[in-house]
């Protein structure tokens, strides 16, 4: 593969177009990190350090359609529930609402309503052009232009003209979904033909109109229409030079007729903009939009050849209703640090990408001799210091860091493999007693079994504080002797599943309210037949000191039981400073320097301490900077319920799961992690898990926590509907 990569990097370099086959194999390449590597020389090359955002506001006139396309969420029949026509009055309000926040362009798409004429559709424009003439309106779909044509039973550029004359300034490029007739033709047959909707965006272009273009992926299609797609994308650019950007739109699963409930996965859709980036050598923006793809992903992209984040839109119906998660908004502020943070300058622009205010390009500098040095250390397998982590984390791209932290991977664990622990959990604290303890944990573990055919590899209890609102107050109300109890039933009941106790400040709490040492309990947990000890993902940890988890693992060790540690990554203030990277550095470096000593640390699992306001790419920065500083440690992980995400309103960096973690976590394989961390199959699927793991082009593998290699492929087992995978023995 390595060769694709080198032969369109010599492409790139010498300045020739890549051809459908290139980019194909590019699509069927694993090679995530090199292929966002290239794009992004491409787009720096373009675009320099800019990263563009507009302040807009998207209005959808109205969901009512005559048409009937299998994968709209959006669209209603007239007196339909939920059926939906704004007057023009209220486009108006609207308009005025985000000319108010600083709007500079207005987005209108919307339904084929069955009885607006197009001189409604004229009146429209007019009037928000009326009441606002310096905003730019970018209006209807090839789709639209082609209904209103038929209504009025003119041209296509009959009917541009008379809207360009009444405030019309150019297209958005909805409507081209799939251009490819195997796809068209199932997915919206009664849309314009894929000629139609070129031609339409010819004529706007020969009318000094330009416009966007999109491509709807994730559903049917395979990539050989993607590639078809963009191609004639890139001819009618070559011949016309209309296009603005190009758009990659991932398909939302929610109430369509097609039967797909599937987001697609940030591995596809980072692909889709770098492969998108490298191929339309014509097109100078690709923009990763946000609505779609959610910020986590969209800051992503910015690694990944887009340099476009959209707008702050304020209200989209389209994707929400098709199940959207992104919210419908995003401040100027909270895009510009988005942008920054992937240390990048970001650039209002118009619509027609024109700076609104010149934005200060840094001079390019070569990286260090000290950065080079380091890196050579990484590429010659030496030992890194702490400094030259700080370098890595202060100076490397995120690419850099990413190929760096995956071949150290590929030497640490087997290559191509991404593991996970599918885990029967029990909270100490949410039972009264050994026997109810026992009794949740037989009927935690049968249902779990029935439900997924699969039992659970590992048996975890959790010493954190209930988070449910009447149970007691942490482990150390049950006492020792009911926690050894229940491990050692836990060995009897479940002998061929690894026993776990989860919790630092819980066992320290433990330790205390009994009156022992920590070495004396970690004993007694060994002879227990407890088998691993991990932290737990209801307790931050960076209260406490490096030297107190390290002594708390190494008397784990000395017991005999291998530990998985925590590393918080904290930043309470816009992103971690260089104080924060520096001890985040040095919490991984003193838990390398214990598996040097003991031999017995598993693994890492690298989070974000909650309240920390961390982005998506410090995130994946941080798993990357884990893995180069920890040579010996087999496993960094990145958990899956702990990964930071951006959708809540204050939740940059919180702790706890959010769905839109699912899209990120198994591209983090592609940057060192190795482990997706253990997966409560309570709450989570963990056939979904494997799903995400495949998605990103690893191979999924089962581990029990204290296994240093992944231990079971269990995907024919669960596709032969099997009760128990096999090679566990149960
Ligand atoms: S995608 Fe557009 S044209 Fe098709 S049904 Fe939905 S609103 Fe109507």
């Amino acid at each position: 593969m390595m060769d694709l990569i080198r032969n369109v990097a010599r492409k790139i370099d010498q300045g020739e177009r890549l051809s459908d086959e290139d980019a194909l194999a590019l699509f069927n390449s694993n090679e995530l990190v090199e292929i966002g590597r290239l794009a992004d020389g491409v787009n720096r090359a373009k675009n320099k350090d800019l990263v563009f955002y507009n302040v807009n506001r998207h209005i959808n006139p109205t969901n009512i359609c005559a048409l009937s396309c299998k994968f709209c969420a959006y669209s209603r029949k007239p007196g339909e529930e939920g059926a939906y026509a704004y007057s023009i009055e209220e486009m108006v309000t609207k308009a005025g609402e985000a000319v108010a926040q600083g709007a500079t362009e207005v987005h209108m798409v919307g339904g084929l309503h069955p009885r607006w004429k197009f001189e409604h559709y004229k009146d429209m424009i007019a009037a928000v052009k009326q009441a606002f003439p310096h905003v730019h309106i970018k209006a209807f779909t090839a789709v639209e232009l082609d209904w209103l044509a038929r209504r009025a039973r003119k041209t296509i550029e009959e009917i541009l003209r008379e809207l360009q004359a009444v405030g019309l300034g150019s297209l958005p490029g909805g409507g081209a979904e799939i251009f490819h007739p195997e796809i068209r033709d199932t997915i919206c047959d009664t849309k314009v033909s894929a000629e139609q909707w070129l031609n339409t965006h010819r004529i706007a272009h020969n009318l000094g109109m330009h416009s966007n273009c999109t491509m709807l992926y994730g559903h049917i299609e395979n990539y050989a229409h993607r590639v078809d797609h963009m191609r004639r994308l890139r001819e009618l650019q070559d011949e016309t030079g209309g296009f603005n950007a190009f758009i990659p739109l991932s398909f939302q699963p929610f109430q369509n007729e097609m039967g797909i409930n599937n987001y697609t996965f940030g591995y596809d859709d980072l692909k889709t903009l770098a492969i998108a980036r490298l191929y339309l050598d014509n097109f100078r923006h690709v923009k990763a939009y946000w609505i779609m793809l959610g910020q986590e992903v969209a800051q992503l992209g910015l690694e990944f050849g887009a340099n476009d984040l959209d707008g702050t839109v304020i209200e989209e119906k389209i994707s929400r209703m098709a199940g959207g998660r992104a919210g419908m908004a995003m401040s100027r502020n909270f895009i510009e640090h988005l942008i920054l943070k992937s240390r990048r300058i970001p650039c209002e622009r118009d619509t027609l990408y024109r700076p609104i205010k010149q934005p200060e390009l840094r001079p390019k500098t070569e990286p260090s001799s000290n950065l080079r040095q380091a890196i050579n250390k990484c590429d010659y397998g030496e030992l890194l210091t702490i400094e030259d982590l700080q370098l890595l984390a202060d100076q490397a791209s995120l690419h850099e860091v990413g190929r760096l932290a995956a071949a150290v991977c590929g030497q640490a664990v087997t290559a191509g493999e991404g593991s996970f622990a599918p885990t029967t959990v029990l909270k100490l604290a949410e039972v009264s007693s050994v026997e109810d303890a026992l009794s949740t944990l037989d009927a935690v573990a049968e249902r779990n079994c029935s439900k997924f055919k699969l039992a659970a590899s590992t048996i975890a209890i959790d010493l954190a504080p209930s988070t449910a609102p009447a149970a007691g107050e942490s482990a150390a109300s049950l006492g020792l002797d009911a926690l050894l109890a229940i491990a050692t039933n836990c060995r009897e009941r479940f002998p061929t599943q690894e026993v776990a106790v989860w919790g630092t400040k819980g066992l320290w709490r433990l330790a205390q309210s009994q009156q022992i040492s920590v070495a004396k309990l970690a004993e007694r947990l060994a002879a227990a037949g407890v088998q691993s000890f991990g932290s737990s993902p209801d307790e931050s940890e960076t209260d406490l000191t490096n030297q107190e988890i390290t002594e708390l693992h190494s008397l784990m060790h000395a017991a005999g039981i291998p530990t998985i540690a925590k590393v918080e990554l904290t930043a309470p203030t816009y992103g971690p400073s260089e104080p924060q990277w520096s001890a985040f550095l040095r919490r991984v470096r003193a838990l390398a320097d214990l598996q040097a000593r003991t031999g017995k640390v598993v693994g890492i699992e690298v989070t974000a301490s909650p309240g920390s306001f961390i982005t998506t790419s410090e995130y994946f920065r941080a798993i990357a900077l884990a893995r180069l500083g920890s040579q010996g440690i087999p496993m960094v992980i990145a958990p899956l319920t702990m990964i930071p995400t951006l959708s809540q309103p204050k939740g940059l960096g919180t702790a706890s799961y959010q769905h839109p973690a699912e899209k990120i976590a198994s591209v983090c394989l592609h940057f060192g992690a190795a482990d997706l961390g253990s997966i409560d199959m309570q709450k989570l699927s963990p056939i979904s898990i494997m799903e995400q793991i495949r998605a990103a082009g690893f191979k999924p593998t089962l581990r029990a926590s204290n296994q240093q290699q992944p231990s079971l492929e269990v995907y024919s087992a669960i596709e032969q509907g099997l009760r128990h995978a096999p090679s566990l023995g149960l």
